[in-house]
């Protein structure tokens, strides 16, 4: 080395955003200088355009990009300036990018790019120096205010359960270990999980670690955030989501990678953040879909995190009264430690569970079965005590459709192959997967007919139907369209728990993780469309919502005795509603894995489907035929099976026509080499498909 003059440039390489249809999927080579420190920023020239890059790792020596040529050194680019003033990124967090650029099949660079925040990626070196001498300033400033207030003594905590004694002593002696397993912590809703996430974290922070805490839903960060604030008064805790302003997502992350944060709390995103000293990772409401990415690269935040876990060696803990059935299968096969919760705090029960048999209402024409008697009954008798009820119904809008009874109209959207719904608020008939929206017309638009009717109900016609049917009853409702403007769902939430309303209508969006205490009655009217749903995760997801929303009731030990959940359904003797009786998720969870068993599904079995997007039916079928027949010449393919390609289940969006392809392997390893070999393939035939608007794969799909 000391024969190299110190102003010579060598060969980098440097991971850019290479969209990932260019078909780049490594970094890229450039010239840069001795001392580049991989895991720095740099600023480089892709095309003609200036982008951020980051110094990757060099090949090992005498190894060469499969199936690339590298060019010669005298036609690299030199790269542009170095933000050397941030410290590199770590190289265990390159580690975990590398994973999962190569897991999700994508190219690293876009990863990496995509995950920081964006604001880093607009400044030069001496923006970047202005920022940090002004987060320096502010942290000192803190700082001072921090001292003032004395050293960080822990407020009160409560005592612990027995049952949570052990389980936080099995996560310290998970902890003690040279490489933790991962940790399934199952417990009821009001078992007192969160109690131990806190003092896991306090026993991290004890060890000058810091700790992420991964939650599903920017909705549910606030509270979890006000928790862990008030716990760790003088700790440094940031929050990381999409719902921060550019500014303040800069300045979080920066927090956490200069070592500053003590605890971040962030929804999946936050799996990339960069912890110089993480101790410990939590998931929590681990089995919750929200964890997946839905587009780009597709990863699963908790399926990273375990995987980060084990990369740097620090245990990470699974939370959840219904696991997803791959932790539950991981579990039971041995590879996580499971721990459980299996009773509420301050002896709290959980709500009885009525199974009302639909079909033995009487039939009448016109009549609503939404609302049966003995179900107003039980409302009524909530409101003369004058605790709260929550009425669940996991559809939005009014009626999901109107319907002329003359011609058989329907109000169908014109771009995609769904209904738009009536939402009578507006008046307005809204389609809920292209966007589109008209105005109700007055009469049916085939025949003339004036009398339009909707079919069905939403939550809008339930809250109408629940005012009419129990006057004076203080009726409101939360969804995703009372809930649009910010801070309105905060002050929605507030009224319930002031005691402002008796009846609360909402979607799956109530059902999670709100804590609401006088709430004793919980009712589903009409769960049961997941059950003969064609994606075969339909029932895990529906036991898991249902379990959840009746987490919400008897959370308050005075009243649990009292507290009810009622699912009116024409099936009440499926198995499903019967383990959910009886609370068992371990019989539930038994029965759907001997069926994913029996059928080859996961956790059995490994899946990836590719999903194709065309102007026309034929486009998007076509290529997926020829990428069958490719994957079909490719010898990787023996013993996966390829399924032939069909519509999604919502076959045309804002016009544009889908198909998918399932790809299902025994193993892991074998479905990675399979891809690899083959998405080369699907690149060359999107050039060549006319027609064809995207694709796209997704590695462990999560819906089907
Ligand atoms: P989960 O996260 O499992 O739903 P929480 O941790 O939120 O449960 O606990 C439910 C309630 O019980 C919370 O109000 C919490 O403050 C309280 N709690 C938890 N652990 C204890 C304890 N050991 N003693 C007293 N109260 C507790
Ligand atoms: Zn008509
Ligand atoms: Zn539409």
């Amino acid at each position: 080395m000391s024969d190299v003059p110190p102003d010579a440039l060598r060969r980098v390489r440097v991971a850019v955003e290479a969209p990932q249809h260019s078909g780049l999927t490594g970094p890229l080579d450039y010239l840069g200088p001795q001392d580049l420190t991989p895991g720095t920023l740099v600023h480089v020239t892709l095309g003609r355009r200036d982008v951020m890059g980051l110094v990757w790792d060099d090949l090992p020596e005498g190894q060469d990009v499969p199936g690339e040529d590298r060019l010669p050194e005298s036609e690299l680019r030199p790269v542009g300036e170095a933000l050397d003033a941030l410290p590199p990124l770590s190289d265990r967090w390159r580690r975990l990018l590398d994973f999962a650029a190569n897991y999700y099949q994508r190219s690293v660079g876009e990863l990496a790019l995509a995950v920081l925040p964006p604001q880093l990626r607009e400044l030069d070196a001496k923006q970047l120096q202005a920022r940090l001498k002004k987060l320096d300033k502010a942290d000192a400033a803190a700082g001072k205010a921090a001292a003032d207030a004395a050293s960080p003594i822990l407020p009160e905590r409560p005592a612990l359960s027995a049952q949570q004694q052990a389980a936080l002593d099995a996560i310290d002696a998970l902890a003690a270990t040279e490489a933790p397993q991962p940790a399934l912590l199952w417990g009821l809703t009001g078992s007192g999980k969160t109690e131990i996430y806190l003092r896991a974290a306090e026993a991290a922070l004890a060890r000058g670690q810091q700790v992420l805490v991964l939650v599903p839903e920017i909705n549910l960060t606030p509270q979890l955030e006000a928790r862990f604030a008030e716990r760790f008064v003088g700790h440094s805790i940031v929050s990381l989501h999409s719902a921060l302003t550019p500014a303040q997502r800069l300045r979080h992350w920066l927090a956490a990678h200069l070592g500053r944060a003590q605890l971040v709390l962030g929804t999946r995103l936050a799996v990339f953040a960069s912890l110089p000293r993480l101790g410990l990772i939590v998931v929590d409401e681990e089995h919750d879909p929200s964890y997946k990415q839905q587009d780009g690269a597709r990863y699963s935040a908790r399926d990273l995190a375990v995987y980060r876990g084990h990369l740097e060696r620090v245990p990470v803990v699974l939370g959840s009264a219904t696991p997803s059935l791959e932790s539950w299968q991981h579990a039971l096969g041995g590879r996580y430690r499971r721990i459980d919760l299996t009773e509420r705090i301050g002896g709290g029960a959980l709500p009885r569970v009525r199974l009302f048999d639909m079909n033995r209402l009487e039939r009448k024409k016109g009549v609503t079965t939404a609302l049966s008697v003995p179900l107003l009954d039980a409302l009524r008798k909530r409101l003369d005590r004058g605790e709260q009820s929550l009425v669940f119904l996991n559809r939005r809008g009014y009626a999901p459709v109107l319907h002329c009874d003359q011609c058989n109209w329907k109000s169908d959207c014109p771009h995609c192959s769904a209904h738009q719904v009536f939402h009578r608020e507006d008046r307005t008939l809204r389609c809920h997967h292209c966007g589109v929206s008209t105005r109700v017309p007055r009469a049916c638009p085939s025949c003339g007919n004036p009398d339009i009717a909707p079919l069905g109900r939403g939550t809008e016609r339930l809250e109408e139907q629940l005012a009419a049917a129990l006057p004076g009853a203080r009726v409101a409702r939360i969804d995703a369209d009372t809930t649009r403007l910010k801070g309105s769902l905060e002050s929605q939430l507030a009224a319930v728990h002031d005691g402002d309303v008796d009846i609360l209508v909402g979607t799956q969006m109530v059902a999670k993780g709100h804590d609401f205490r006088r709430i004793t009655l919980v009712a589903a009217v009409n769960p049961d469309g997941a059950l003969f749903s064609s994606d075969f995760r339909a029932p895990e997801r529906l036991f898991s919502l249902l379990m959840q929303a009746g987490g919400r009731a008897g959370r308050d030990a005075a009243q649990a005795a009292a507290s009810e959940m009622w699912i009116q359904t024409w099936y009440p003797e499926h198995a499903l509603y019967q383990s959910l009786q009886k609370h068992d998720y371990e019989a539930f969870a038994a029965s759907q894995l001997a069926e994913r068993m029996s059928a080859g599904l996961p956790p059995f079995a490994h899946l990836a489907l590719v999903r194709a997007e065309g102007r026309s039916v034929e486009a998007a079928r076509d290529f997926l035929t020829a990428a069958q027949e490719a994957a079909q010449a490719l010898p990787l393919s023996l013993g996966l099976l390829l399924y032939p390609p069909v519509p999604m289940s919502i076959a045309r969006v804002a016009d544009v026509e889908r198909f998918q392809m399932l790809i299902e392997a025994g193993s892991r390893a074998q479905l990675q080499r399979f891809l690899r070999a083959w998405l080369p393939d699907l690149h060359v035939l999107k050039r060549r498909q006319k027609g064809l608007t995207r694709w796209a794969v997704d590695v462990d799909p999560l819906a089907i």
